[in-house]
């Protein structure tokens, strides 16, 4: 369809009344204005001859509608996790640090043989903390982070998926330093079905691998990152593994980092109140062995209903009650919680983690 390259009211009104265009009126922009402002905070809105403002040649090749998706729906800019967000994950956390918000924050120094890897995967179960790792590097570097699911992709936006991974990285390079976080990242870039794949799906694979070659910092100066994670890693081909070529295990959360989600959650604030002894938390970290990271936020999530039940049980009404007058939450919750919330991942599962991990996994 046609673009229009001018967007945007002209700064100087009566400049833009005199050239040509369309003359009459203001031309409305069909970006976002937040889009425009962020262009125009990196100095890439320029005025054209005729005095309207131009957005970057690279963005006005796409379809507007495409890019507004994008803008819209993929770019995240609630991430403000740290590091201390994550529980556990150490090792990970140390060597995502090194690997990649170093040389995000000075790329000179990380040139030649020092060259950060092209991408990232996180690979292990669901729940562990690879999206929040994704975010706290966004928010180490004032980074734009764009989150996307792989399988919205290929799904909700069927036969566009080519046009929106091509408008995807054409804004990561124009709002750089950008992080690309893709998650279920296999079924982007599974490995290649014999026969039966989609047309479209195929070319989108291709667009996305192509895209991801223009980021290879080895090869251009723009600080665009691609973390991809995923449940399945054996299920990427090696054209994938090659563009990720670092590999990182995130696993479940150990016994300190179980401990620690506990403490977090009940420190904060002290919204709500507990009467768990050390004794009980030692308790209830043995008892959670298993759980991911998420489970362990749904289990404490259910415990800490308890409180509210048995008010509602013996009073009645919710409202009009002062957290104060509730009772603590106890040990006793956290039992009655874990008959709700079982651990989601099988220790079988764990066993193939851990098999790829050993052939594939970055060592540290
Ligand atoms: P995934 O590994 O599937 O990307 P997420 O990072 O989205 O998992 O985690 C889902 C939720 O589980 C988080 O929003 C957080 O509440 C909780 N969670 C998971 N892992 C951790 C962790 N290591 N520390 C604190 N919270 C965690």
């Amino acid at each position: 369809g046609f673009v229009p390259p001018f967007v945007g009211k002209a700064l100087d009104g009566a400049n833009a009344a005199n050239g040509g265009g369309g003359g009459e009126g203001d031309m409305e922009s069909p970006y976002p204005p937040r889009l425009m402002e962020m262009l125009s905070e990196r100095d890439l809105i320029s005025v054209s001859p005729e005095g309207g403002l131009a957005v970057p040649p690279e963005l006005s090749k796409l379809e507007p509608k495409i890019v507004e998706h994008v803008f819209n729906e993929v770019l995240d800019a609630s991430s403000n996790i740290t590091w201390d967000d994550i529980a556990g994950q150490e090792a990970a956390k140390r060597l995502v640090q090194e690997m990649v918000v170093w040389p995000m924050l000075n790329p000179q120094l990380f040139r030649g043989a020092r060259a950060p890897p092209k991408g990232l995967l996180l690979f292990g179960p669901p729940g562990t903390g690879k999206t929040l790792i994704g975010k706290a590097v966004a928010s180490n570097i004032s980074a734009t982070f764009f989150a996307i699911s792989a399988s919205s992709l290929t799904s909700k936006w069927i036969g566009e998926g080519e046009k929106m991974v091509r408008a995807l990285f054409t804004l990561a390079q124009l709002l750089q330093p950008s992080i690309i976080f893709i998650d279920e990242v296999d079924s982007l870039l599974s490995a290649r079905k014999a026969e039966g794949e989609h047309e479209a799906s195929r070319r989108m694979k291709t667009e996305f691998l192509v895209a991801m070659e223009g980021c290879d910092p080895k090869a251009t100066d723009k600080r665009v990152l691609l973390i991809g994670a995923t449940n399945r890693p054996e299920e990427l081909d090696d054209a994938a593994r090659r563009r990720m070529p670092k590999q990182l295990y995130i696993p479940l959360p150990c016994a300190a980092a179980r401990l620690q989600m506990l403490t977090n959650v009940f420190k904060q604030g002290c919204e709500v109140s507990t009467a768990l002894t050390p004794s009980d938390l030692a308790k209830i970290v043995e008892r959670t062995a298993g759980y991911s990271g998420s489970d362990m936020r749904n289990l404490i999530q259910e415990a800490c209903q308890g409180p509210v039940r048995d008010h509602f049980r013996t009073r009645g009404l919710v409202q009009n009650v002062d957290p104060s007058e509730l009772r603590p939450v106890t040990l006793r919750d956290f039992q009655m919680a874990s008959k709700a919330q079982k651990p989601s991942v099988s220790e079988s599962e764990i066993e193939r983690y851990q098999k790829y991990d050993e052939s594939f996994g970055a060592k540290y």
